[in-house]
């Protein structure tokens, strides 16, 4: 074996893992990091809790991934259980949540990267070059061999690029890798934010920002009322429309074809556990039987108290009203608001608080044997700069990991 020396570009989840790897077999290795600090936006992961990964099964993991297809051979290579036992032995105890969703037991994101920084920092055969911002990559006969840093010359045998999509761009993920790879004759996909809130023609009031309802029905509707997507789960209001984590998966789903300027809508279910007539009949019921509570008092019954307030004024119900004086009117109205809310999706909440970027690098011009690039040799590509995404539940993260750890044995096999 002939050591060779390696330069990654972006000191992120993806970057750190190679540097990882490279480093524990002997390989030099160069990191650069266009930002002050390593691996920023993975510090502020899962809430600052970090969501590693997820510990369903093979199948079920695959099928929360935009092309599985690509993905498998990664993803048995250094799987879900190999990520956990990676982090464990490095002392980093871990936790199962609902959804299988997996977490550090302290709660803190911190503790995931100083333990992918902890054996490279002062590592013999490690650089770590921060403020090192990269601009491109040097290549001779369709091999790279080097790259272009802050205005200086960097050489290498192998170059990884992991700069990330364009979400959270303060992070430092500001989508320069597309940049640099299309000047290589790399095709990539339109990025678009997706795990995004939704915003839509009428928000909420400002005072219900943020406040949370569980277990809703959302359908995404054409103008034709088909039905595009259905999800069921928690909802978040906002002022420009609606969060949450249902929404984020819909986000996802519905991205490419709303970016291609087809019109929807967002039907909200409140009370999807109940079927519209019987509803109905509680409404009118209820408003005969409590004849002597007023309006305010009376929506009580099937809503949280901040949101009876913007019930009553899209519902143009006085708050006074008695029970015995509401009407049928009010009646199907507060059962539309309930039942059958639907608003036109305008746009979504944008790159600054998306979870990630659907799009990327074309699949089709990388190895997924080795993550090297078809276009030009020893230039290796992983994480969230591939056209590749997935769900929330910790799978991101996992695609980060996982084809950093390819991309690094596949250099360590050829040296
Ligand atoms: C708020 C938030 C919460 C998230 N929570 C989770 C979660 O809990 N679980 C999960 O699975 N996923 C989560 N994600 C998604 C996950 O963080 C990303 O998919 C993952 O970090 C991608 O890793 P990466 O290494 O490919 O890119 P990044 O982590 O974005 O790292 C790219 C690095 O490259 C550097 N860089 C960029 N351009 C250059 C350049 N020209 N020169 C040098 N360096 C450069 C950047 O500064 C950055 O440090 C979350 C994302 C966000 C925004």
């Amino acid at each position: 074996m002939k050591p060779q020396k390696t330069v990654i570009i972006g000191a992120g989840a993806s970057g750190l893992m190679a540097a990882n790897v490279l480093a524990k077999a002997g390989h030099e290795v160069i990191l650069l990091e266009k930002k002050h600090q390593c691996g920023l936006k993975l510090r502020i992961t899962g809430k600052g809790r970090c969501n590693l990964t997820n510990a369903c099964g093979r199948n079920e993991y695959l099928s929360h991934i935009s092309s599985p297809e690509f993905f498998e051979y990664a993803f048995d290579n250094f799987n879900n259980t190999d990520l956990m036992d990676f982090f464990t032995q490095k002392g980093v105890e871990l936790k199962t949540e609902r959804g299988k969703r997996v977490f550090p037991q302290s709660d803190k994101a911190s503790d995931v990267f100083f333990a992918l920084l902890k054996d490279i920092e002062y590592a013999d055969n490690v650089r770590i070059i921060k403020n090192c911002d990269v601009k491109h990559l040097i290549i001779n006969n369709q091999k790279v061999t080097g790259v272009i840093a802050n205005n200086e010359k960097i050489t290498a045998d192998n170059v990884i690029i992991c700069t990330g999509g364009r979400t959270y761009p303060t992070t430092g993920s500001t989508g320069d890798g597309y940049r640099i790879l299309k000047l290589v004759g790399h095709r990539i996909t339109e990025p678009i934010p997706v795990l995004v809130g939704l915003r839509t023609q009428n928000g909420y009031p400002q005072a219900l920002q943020n406040l949370e309802i569980k277990n809703c029905q959302i359908n995404i509707t054409d103008k034709d009322k088909n039905i595009i997507t259905s999800r069921f789960g928690d909802i978040t209001l906002d002022e420009y429309g609606v969060a949450g984590p249902v929404i984020l998966t819909v986000s996802r789903e519905i991205a490419r074809q709303f970016d291609e300027g087809k019109d929807m809508f967002l039907n909200i279910d409140f009370k999807p556990k109940i079927t519209e007539d019987k509803l109905h009949a509680e409404i009118s019921e209820t408003f005969k039987s409590r004849r002597t509570e007023n309006a305010a008092s009376i929506i009580r019954k099937w809503v949280q108290k901040p949101l009876v307030e913007d019930i009553l004024k899209v519902c143009k119900i006085n708050p006074k009203t008695m029970g015995y004086k509401l009407t049928e009117r009010d009646a199907k109205s507060l059962l539309w608001y309930l039942k059958f809310r639907r608003e036109e999706i305008i746009g979504d909440m944008g790159w600054n608080e998306a979870i990630v970027t659907q799009g990327g690098v074309s699949l089709k011009e990388i190895d997924r044997f080795t993550m090297e690039s078809k276009k030009v040799k020893n230039l290796y590509v992983t994480g969230e700069l591939l056209d590749l995404d997935a769900d929330t539940g910790g799978y991101n993260l996992q695609i980060a990991f996982s084809t950093a750890v390819l991309a690094a044995q596949s250099i360590i096999k050829n040296s």
